[in-house]
């Protein structure tokens, strides 16, 4: 040993001998010629996994995971002092900012002036790493915002980079939309499909431009790196206190000298990793969950590696960030390869589809989408009202819904526990928002905005669990004379008629408009299964029993100007009131040419009298008449005992089927039909945990179907995943389309992906895509469509045929780190039960090419239902409401059928956000896929305009800035300036007219002349 030391020391001359008092030179930057190793430390915070965000800032409940935040961001800034050449960068806002609150001015002006340095670089920067096959394109755009504002307001900082390492699999929305028009220059993620992986590894080609846009092409196209591995360092250079890897020991007087093996161990990591990557740059991520606790231990080890290494110089070791990285690349002046679509789904290896997680906890992925409306409709109302310093604001539901978008929330793949935390904020987030719709509105009401509207009387009511039909407001006695009122509000850009449905005691009752004329109603009664989950998740929700059982859904079609709302009566009936619905339940006939047909306008459902099932689908108007046909069935999930070299159980993240099994139909009856003058209802009790009711309305195009699954069961030891196909004949040639992110429409080909010859091992699983808006497939004569009213999984198993996964209840854990089973339940004092789902989704059937149409206008009032407020009400006139209709708009105006108002929101400085979205993408519908203006004069009737200025998608710089800024990359084969990508032009600040291209997002903030609460006054109708 001793005579090893020796020759070391000569060989590495005579910085061994004084290593006593070793001054490492960590100065080297970036060398021409020599390959470049960039090390980028990083710390990857997930914000709640096993851990609640709390839990996970302050470093409590160590038992599940050793990890503490505050312990990361604290001994980062003594380290990052410790040496100006010391680089770190920073991801999650939602932890950054607990803990920069926390500090006092001495630490906040040190990190001032690291960020200012360029020592700590902000990137990614928004309050969450957000999850991107689960959550809605709104939602990301309105998380990235809230942590870029932060980050301008303190540091005056832009990030230049997307860091989306963990997200499992990657949205062509994230590339265009919240890569390219944030302003960033490059992405960078973890996880692809192992099997392109390994193509990529092959042709050099794991870092790619990635244009994710049809429409946009070139002009939003983004350098996209996807890493060798995952977000981690090389094998053997983790460097936390407790982690395995040997440390550098470079001190000659003790045991273990190793510089030679790690500067060795460094170099061949280094040449392994530059054969699969263009240029002489390499990217390690020397970092991972959690990690940086004690930072010192990282960058000591760093310190040693640069210097020793750069010492050997056969490669070049340096701190760096993905932005020195990125601007390396560029400087290459390399064409690089084309990425288009996007990279799902994922598989990290055989039988391991990470489709599962597309569905996971539906309920939560239904309450997100639920306030994520609420929270765009909130925000419009606070603006109306004028921000309030004092509060209630909207801020917490941001916060909440921010926090929630993390990849392991909204994808339903964190322990129990912080899920439940998840919802906890949600709705604290809500309580608070539904204080500031109550007063809003009630300022509206009482039309009192022009005396400044303080404490405006009308108290309004709001009914959060009315999807269980569970509303106190409504569930009031109406025979002794008293009235309610319902304030029906339409955050839409565009007037809309749409079927309000609310629960009622009284069967003698009537509805009034707006004028105070009667208009058409129906009661239906309460189905006995909706009463049973009613009571049960009241119950659980809000800690006692309902004190009333309504009888009837009353259902009423309101119609609602743009922006604004409409008010309507409902009282005790003195001539004929609502129309009580008929109802006919249907057993087997034995002739299987007897059919019940169900609708009151012109589109017919067709059910075959003898079995009840669906067979046709007919609508007059449009001419579409095709058999139909609507099923049920589950896989059961694989529970991973028969795998031989990989355990994989179905789990909270990956779905893995072992079986699939149809769901028949029961009992004697096999549906009710509830026929009225509004809609018609058919009720079918699939079996003793699933239910469904069909409606097809007067007014609309399409049926919808509200299932109720669950409690699932698993008293036969096996988890089941339930879904529902609807099947028809059209020849789909093995292809379907599904939604980006609530977004673009990609085409998926079963069995096939466009970058890789796909070996197949699930042919389920593996087919299976995110749906946040709606799927369709289509023939050469009709598309057929299915929209979602949350995030589910999806696919085209066979052609033709379109299916959904809608709840799964699993009893074993899929290994990726969760260590819990997916299996939910809701308990009532010692009573628990596994959780019952109710949800909607909606289908239509229409001539080819004329699919997009119901697919983006409705999809957007999906997106943004109707917002009902109640009160009570006493006296003879029909209202007591000064103002019963309103609409923020000019009475004349409303939005184009292709534009929808996607954020309105007074911020705290007194400027208004303000972004408009174009909502078809180029070519998608002969009138509708064209530029389309909107009239902010009329949209903002009796405000003036200051001062308007376009900026970038997440509002933290101009627009014109950001487009100078931007790296121009080029793509291998294709020369630059080929497309020509359309976008509206700029906004003349006399005219006030905005201009959007098919697909483009634009957003402002606006100065108004005055905020005051008194320019509502010209407002009224
Ligand atoms: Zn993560």
């Amino acid at each position: 040993m001793a005579i090893r030391v020796c020759l070391l020391i000569l060989i590495l001359s005579a910085a061994c001998v004084e290593s006593k008092y070793m001054v490492y030179n960590t100065s080297q930057g970036i060398v021409q010629g020599k390959l470049n190793v960039h090390l980028v430390p990083h710390s990857h915070d997930d914000v709640g996994w096993l851990k609640t965000i709390d839990q996970y800032y302050v470093g409590s409940n160590n038992s599940i995971q050793g990890a503490c935040v505050q312990n990361v961001l604290d001994s980062l800034v003594p380290a990052l002092l410790a040496d100006k050449n010391r680089k770190f960068i920073y991801v999650e806002q939602a932890f950054f900012q607990r803990w920069w609150r926390d500090q006092n001015e001495a630490v906040q002006s040190i990190v001032k002036q690291l960020v200012n340095s360029g020592q700590l670089e902000l990137i990614n920067g928004g309050w969450c790493m957000h999850d991107e096959a689960t959550s809605h394109y709104i939602d990301m755009i309105d998380q990235t915002t809230l942590g870029h504002r932060y980050i301008k307001e303190q540091f005056n900082v832009t990030p230049r980079i997307g860091w989306q390492i963990d997200p499992f699999g990657h949205s062509a929305v994230q590339a265009y939309l919240l890569g390219a028009e944030v302003g960033f220059d490059s992405l960078f993620f973890g996880r692809i499909d192992y099997q392109d992986r390994a193509k990529r590894k092959i042709e050099k080609s794991l870092e790619v431009i990635w244009q994710g846009s049809k429409s946009f092409g070139s002009s939003a196209q983004i350098f996209a790196g996807a890493f060798p591995e995952n977000y981690e360092p090389p094998s053997g250079f983790y460097f936390e206190v407790n982690d395995d890897s040997p440390v550098v020991q470079d001190n000659i007087n003790l045991f273990d000298y190793n510089v030679h093996e790690r500067v060795n161990d460094f170099v061949a990591a280094a040449l392994s990793q530059a054969n699969i990557t263009r240029t002489n740059h390499i990217m390690w991520t020397m970092g991972t969950d959690f990690k940086y606790q004690y930072a010192h231990t990282w960058f000591r080890n760093m310190d040693k590696l640069i210097h020793y290494v750069n010492q050997d110089g056969r490669v070049n070791a340096l701190y760096s960030t993905p932005t020195i990285y990125t601007d390396a690349k560029y400087a290459e002046h390399l064409s690089w390869p084309l990425k288009t679509d996007d990279y799902f789904p994922y598989a990290d290896r055989v039988n391991a589809y990470w489709t599962g997680y597309f569905t996971s906890r539906p309920a939560l992925k239904g309450y997100v989408r639920t306030m994520s409306a609420y929270y765009l409709a909130s925000r419009q109302l606070e603006f109306f009202k004028g921000r309030s310093e004092k509060g209630p604001t909207t801020d917490s539901l941001a916060d909440a819904l921010a926090i929630v978008q993390h990849h392991d929330a909204v994808s339903g793949t964190s322990k129990q526990h912080v899920a439940d935390d998840y919802a906890k904020r949600l709705f604290i987030g809500y309580k608070e928002a539904e204080e500031i719709v109550a007063d809003s509105l009630a300022c509206m009401v009482e039309s009192a905005f022009k005396s400044g509207c303080r404490s405006p009387v009308t108290k309004f009511q709001q009914c959060p669990l009315l999807n269980i039909s569970y509303c106190p407001a409504t569930e009031i006695d109406l025979s002794a004379g008293k009235k309610l009122a319902v304030v029906v509000y339409n955050s839409l850009g565009w007037k809309r008629e749409d079927v309000v449905r609310i629960p009622v005691i009284n069967e003698n009752v009537t509805v009034q408009d707006s004028n105070g004329q009667e208009i058409e109603s129906q009661l239906l009664p309460l189905a006995n299964v909706s009463l049973g989950m009613r009571d049960f998740y009241a119950t659980a929700y809000v800690g006692k029993p309902p004190s009333v059982t309504p009888r009837y859904w009353l259902a009423f079609t309101a119609s609602v100007p743009p922006l604004g709302y409409s008010t309507y009566v409902i009282s005790a009936a003195k001539r004929k009131g609502a129309t009580l619905v008929t109802q006919t339940s249907y057993k087997s006939t034995g002739n299987p040419n007897d059919i019940i047909e169900v609708g009151p306008g012109n589109l017919k459902l067709i059910y075959s009298a003898n079995e009840g099932k669906l067979t046709q689908y007919v609508n007059r108007r449009s001419s579409v008449n095709a058999s139909i046909g609507q099923s049920y069935s589950y896989y059961s999930s694989y529970d991973g005992s028969q795998d031989l070299e990989y355990f994989q159980a179905s789990g909270a993240y990956v779905f893995r089927p072992n079986g699939t099994f149809p769901i028949t139909s029961e009992g004697q009856i096999h549906s009710t039909v509830l026929r009225g003058p509004v809609f018609d209802e058919v009720h079918q009790r699939i079996n003793s945990w699933i239910y469904q009711i069909t409606r097809v309305y007067k007014e609309k195009n399409h049926a919808e179907v509200e299932f109720t699954v669950g409690p699932i069961p698993i008293d036969d030891g096996i988890g089941k995943e339930i879904v529902t196909q609807l099947t028809t004949a059209m020849k789909s040639n093995k292809t379907f389309y599904t939604d980006a992110s609530g977004r673009d429409f990609l085409e998926r080909v079963r069995d096939y992906r466009a970058d890789w010859n796909l070996v197949v091992d699930q042919p389920v699983a593996g087919n299976y895509y995110p749906i946040n808006l709606g799927m369709y497939l289509k023939d050469d004569s009709k598309e057929f469509s299915i929209m979602v009213d949350r995030s589910v999984g999806g696919s085209s198993i066979v052609d033709g045929q379109l299916e959904l996964m809608l709840h799964r209840r699993l009893l074993h854990d899929d290994s990726r780190g969760v260590a819990e089973a997916l299996n939910e339940t809701v308990c009532v004092l010692d009573k628990c039960a596994g959780l019952t789902i109710q949800g909607k989704y909606y289908l239509r059937i229409d001539p080819l090419g004329e699919g997009a149409k119901w697919r983006r206008s409705f999809g957007q009032e999906i997106y943004s239902p109707f917002l009902l407020a109640f009160t009570e009400q006493d006296g003879d006139k029909w209202t007591n409401f000064k103002v019963p209709v309103f609409s923020a708009m000019d009475r004349s105006y409303g939005l184009p059928d292709n534009i929808a108002m996607i954020t309105l929101e007074e911020l705290e400085d007194g400027k208004v956000l303000f972004r408009l979205a174009h909502l078809y993408e180029v070519g998608e519908d002969k009138d509708l896929s064209v530029m389309a203006s909107v009239e902010l004069k009329k949209l903002f009737a009796d405000k003036k305009i200051n001062k308007i200025t376009e900026m970038s998608l997440s509002a933290n710089q101009e627009r014109e800035e950001m487009i100078k800024k931007k790296l121009v990359w080029k793509v291998e084969g294709s020369k630059n300036g080929e497309f020509k990508s359309l976008r509206g032009g700029p906004v003349d600040p006399i005219k006030l007219v905005i201009e959007l291209a098919p697909m483009e997002i634009r957003t402002f903030t606006i100065e108004f002349t005055s905020l005051s609460a008194s320019v509502m006054k010209g407002l009224m109708l």
